[in-house]
C-alpha cells in the first residue's frame, strides 16, 4: 500500500491518540510531574538501597515484614534511576534467597544419564576442584609457540550469570586468572 506524506502523518496520529485513549502510552513519570510522584506498590517498611549488580548503582526500596523481603522496587526519589529499573535490577526479588522457587540443593546428572540425583555440597565441591585439577594438570600451556611465558589453560572457561553481583564477579575473575583460565566471560557481554 503506497501511502502519502499527509496520509501517513493522519494515520500516525490516529494511531498515537487510539494507544493515548486506552492509557498504554501514558509514562510512568515525566519531568514536570517530579519523581516523587510515582506510587510505591507496597508501603511496609521501606528501606533505601543500592542494586548490587551494575556501575550505573540504581537505587531500590525494599519492604520487609516479619524479617523478610516482600517488595522490592526502584526508589523514586534517587536521583540516578528516579524509580525506574532494568530488567535484571528489577528481577532481583525473584533472584533473592526468599524465592521458593529457586534450588537449594545440589542435584546431579552424571553423563549420560536421564535423570538428576540429589547429592551434598560437600561432595559438589571435591568434584568441581578434582575436576578443575586435572583437567587443568592436563592441558597446561607454559609457553606459546613463539616461546613467551604464558602459563595458561584453554581447556576450562567461565560463563557468568545474571545473578552475580559486583563483589562474586570480581571473586570469579580473581580466582579465573589464578588458575590461568584466559576463556573468561559475562554472558551479558556476548
Ligand atoms: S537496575 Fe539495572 S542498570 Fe540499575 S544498577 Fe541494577 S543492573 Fe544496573
Amino acid at each position: 500500500m503506497e501511502l502519502s506524506r499527509r496520509e501517513f502523518l493522519k494515520l500516525s496520529g490516529a494511531g498515537a491518540g487510539g494507544i493515548a485513549v486506552l492509557g498504554l502510552a501514558k509514562p510512568r513519570v515525566t519531568q514536570a510531574q517530579g519523581p516523587t510522584e510515582i506510587p510505591l506498590h507496597k508501603k511496609i517498611g521501606e528501606t533505601t538501597t543500592i542494586c548490587p549488580y551494575c556501575g550505573v548503582g540504581c537505587g531500590f526500596l525494599v519492604a520487609s515484614e516479619n524479617g523478610k523481603v516482600v517488595n522490592l522496587e526502584g526508589d523514586p526519589e534517587h536521583p540516578i534511576n528516579k524509580g525506574g529499573a532494568c530488567a535484571k535490577g528489577g528481577a532481583q526479588f525473584q533472584l533473592g534467597a526468599q524465592n521458593p522457587l529457586r534450588l537449594s540443593k545440589v542435584l546431579y546428572r552424571s553423563p549420560g544419564a536421564a535423570d538428576w540425583e540429589e547429592k551434598s555440597w560437600d561432595w559438589a565441591l571435591e568434584e568441581i576442584a578434582k575436576r578443575i585439577k586435572s583437567t587443568r594438570d592436563a592441558n597446561w600451556i607454559e609457553k606459546d609457540s613463539a616461546g613467551a611465558l604464558v602459563n595458561r589453560t584453554e581447556a576450562i572457561a567461565s560463563m557468568g550469570s545474571a545473578s552475580l553481583d559486583n563483589e562474586e564477579c570480581y571473586l570469579i575473575s580473581k580466582l579465573m586468572r589464578a588458575l590461568g583460565v584466559v576463556y573468561l566471560e559475562h554472558h551479558a557481554r556476548i
